[in-house]
């Protein structure tokens, strides 16, 4: 894979490394441009009394894209690195996350679903949250969540589109319908996505999205980019040749490429 649009690292609290132990991994494994892509700081709810580890706090975020920027700038001519930011959709918090999409100068920023009102359903330690609850209303209430958020104009891309099956609860009804919707709305606003490797890791045991998603996602014209969703510098481009084979199968011959928040394209 010539590029990797979605990395994190230790500010987050959650990965390892710094931003350039990532720069030099992707340099390393021959990439021609590195996606950095930490998670945007907590806005609803408070980082002192929610669990521990989940996002930069707010007064890092100049820093990251300061630092991002450097870095940016001291590899140049030996890889292309795009600052990024994996954005949370929240329902009810737009006009914050605009804020933040607007105050710094972004390659590309990812729009991912985590949270469902306080309750992030990619957090290992909140997955009791499934017990007593209806697998279907949740897919639903989730899938409602990523409609919105393609329809918000703040993103360039949405990340793990199907990432609610990540713990394996999956309803007995049949979700097609469901993920199409999402993918709909993401042709609609003329939004791309990812093939996120990560979930490879999780119970789910296949990326996000399905092959069956990516193959509608061709079907709608719906641009892909590939992330790793790397936490530690090694992961970088993870399961690369994996994610080729599943883009080629769906039929598509191009990776979708961000700069300065215009969508760009190379061959796979
Ligand atoms: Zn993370
Ligand atoms: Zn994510």
């Amino acid at each position: 894979m010539r590029v990797d649009y979605h990395t994190h690292h230790a500010r987050c609290g959650h990965a390892v490394g710094d931003l350039e132990a990532y720069i030099q991994s992707a340099i390393t494994k021959g990439m021609e441009q590195i996606g950095l892509s930490d998670h945007m700081p907590l806005l609803h709810v408070d980082p002192a009394t929610y669990y521990p580890e989940m996002a930069m706090p707010m007064d890092e975020l100049p820093r990251y894209v300061e630092e991002c920027l450097k870095l940016k700038e001291k590899y140049k001519g030996r890889i292309s690195v795009r600052v990024g930011l994996e954005g949370d959709y929240i329902e009810g918090c737009e006009d914050k996350i605009a804020e933040i999409v607007r105050a710094y100068p972004w390659d590309y920023v990812i729009g991912s679903v985590h949270f469902l009102g306080t309750w992030d359903i990619t957090d290992f330690r909140q997955v009791h949250n499934w017990e007593g609850r209806n697998p279907l209303q949740v897919y639903e209430r989730y899938y409602d969540a990523v409609r919105k958020a393609a329809a918000t104009g703040l993103y360039d891309y949405l990340g793990h589109i199907d990432a609610i099956k990540r713990f394996g609860y999956r309803p007995q009804e049949d979700v097609t319908d469901l993920e199409d919707s999402a993918l709909e709305a993401v042709a609609k606003h003329g939004l791309a996505i990812e093939l996120n490797a990560a979930g490879i890791h999780a119970p789910c045991k296949e990326m996000y999205p399905s092959l069956r998603m990516l193959k509608r996602a061709k079907e709608l014209g719906i641009p892909v980019t590939y992330g790793s969703d790397a936490h530690h510098p090694d992961k970088v481009g993870q399961k690369s040749a994996d994610a080729k084979a599943l883009l080629l199968e769906a039929g598509f011959t191009e990776i979708a490429t961000f700069e300065n928040r215009h969508r760009g394209k190379i061959p796979v």
